[in-house]
């Protein structure tokens, strides 16, 4: 017999994060009529404090989804069936965002990695370079690759677009950064960013986010796929009032009015900067234990998850299992071609400063419960190092 559980479990995976209370008591009300006033003056509301999140003075789409869907509809409202695009194995998020344009018809010139950096802005370049005809109709890349830990320079990116004076759309994935890592849809000159609501913005998961620039919009206008459900013209003419095309996922954009007064109340640059403090303190812990960071390139290391080399014979789901069934705490599990080969600390969301002590005291009281080898003192580093940060 299992003991009963006491205490919060730590849900230290990089999404779906810790909910806070603020946000599950939002949620704990009745639906209403979401073609009603009550619920249009939310949703000017919502959009209004939506849009910073995003650096972007556009419209941004909510569509009850998860992630994958917000994938979709980015393709399917500007590309069209046989169009050429280019993509980056920076992961497994990478890679599934790729499966989903092959199966809309894209043809997807897929960038070979090693799962370890992010997007090199220097091989965007040059393959932009090399297409004079300006067949390739889109850059699609990954900001924070989720499966690994590293984290893509998007304005870097960019600034690689337009040295080679190509045309292509940039559309950028932000799923597990939005809200945890600084991202500026306009200034850095992205037409569609991708978003949803499990990871830094602290909601359940369920609803999916495409922000949209004029370009992207301008394409949508002239062409994309078949499309009904994800269409972004009926979305916006409803929006433009308040309202939505059909049934919205009304509890859930309570939640997320409440997240967003939170973030702004914390005020964006701080957040990112908790962000980034609580990712060094990791990494300080790990290096301390002797173990391997996944993410080779320190200018990319993500500060919202770290993944983590098993070192030893045990595999890392092994190690995940002793953590889950002695500290009650999950830890990520290695996706993909990393399967067992690493683990991942998430460190993102509604945390702080005593949650991820206790994250690392999970780690390393299991990597010595399970027998892996290591040095003990990681997590008093990092005490050590959040004790002297400010
Ligand atoms: C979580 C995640 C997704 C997938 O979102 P779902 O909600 O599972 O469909 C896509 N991209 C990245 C980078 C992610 O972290």
């Amino acid at each position: 017999m299992p003991s009963p559980r006491r205490g919060r479990h730590f849900l230290q995976i990089p999404g779906p994060t810790n909910v806070p209370d603020r946000v599950l008591r939002a949620m704990d009300r009745p639906t209403i009529d979401h073609r009603g006033p009550d619920f249009a003056r939310m949703m000017g509301e919502i959009a209004e404090g939506l849009r910073p999140v995003f650096g972007t003075a556009g419209p941004v789409i909510i569509y009850p989804s998860s992630g994958t869907g917000a994938w979709e509809a980015a393709i399917v409202n500007t590309l069209a069936p046989r169009d050429r695009v280019l993509m980056f194995e920076t992961g497994q998020f990478a890679t599934l965002w790729r499966k989903v344009a092959e199966r809309l018809g894209l043809v997807v010139d897929f960038v070979p990695g090693d799962w370890r950096r992010g997007v090199d802005p220097a091989v965007v370049e040059q393959k932009l370079r090399e297409d004079r005809a300006g067949a390739v109709r889109a850059v699609m890349v990954v900001h924070n690759e989720t499966s690994t830990g590293a984290a893509s320079r998007i304005p870097l990116i960019r600034q690689a677009i337009d040295r080679a004076g190509h045309g292509a759309l940039f559309m950028v994935d932000t799923i597990s950064s939005l809200a945890s890592i600084d991202y500026r849809h306009d200034a850095w000159g992205v037409d569609v960013t991708v978003g949803c609501s499990q990871k830094g913005l602290m909601l359940p998961p369920g609803l999916g986010l495409n922000a949209l620039g004029p370009k992207a919009i301008a394409a949508a206008k002239a062409g994309g796929m078949a499309r009904s459900y994800w269409d972004w013209d009926e979305m916006l003419k409803n929006n433009a009032k308040g309202f939505f095309p059909y049934t919205p996922a009304t509890n859930l954009l309570y939640g997320l009015r409440e997240a967003l007064a939170m973030l702004h109340e914390e005020g964006l640059p701080a957040v990112f900067a908790r962000h980034a403090r609580h990712a060094e303190a990791t990494r300080r812990a790990v290096r301390a234990w002797g173990l391997e960071i996944l993410c080779a390139e320190p200018e990319e290391y993500s500060n919202v998850l770290t993944a983590v080399v098993m070192p030893g014979e045990k595999g890392a789901d092994a190690f995940r299992q002793v953590v889950l069934e002695r500290f009650d705490m999950s830890l990520g599990t290695g996706l993909g071609k990393v399967a067992d080969k690493i683990f991942r600390i998430g460190h993102l969301g509604d945390f702080n400063d005593l949650m991820l002590v206790g994250t690392l005291g999970g780690v390393e009281m299991g990597l010595a419960a399970a027998g892996v080898p290591h040095k003990p003192g990681g997590t008093l580093e990092a005490m050590r190092f959040l004790a002297a940060a400010r």
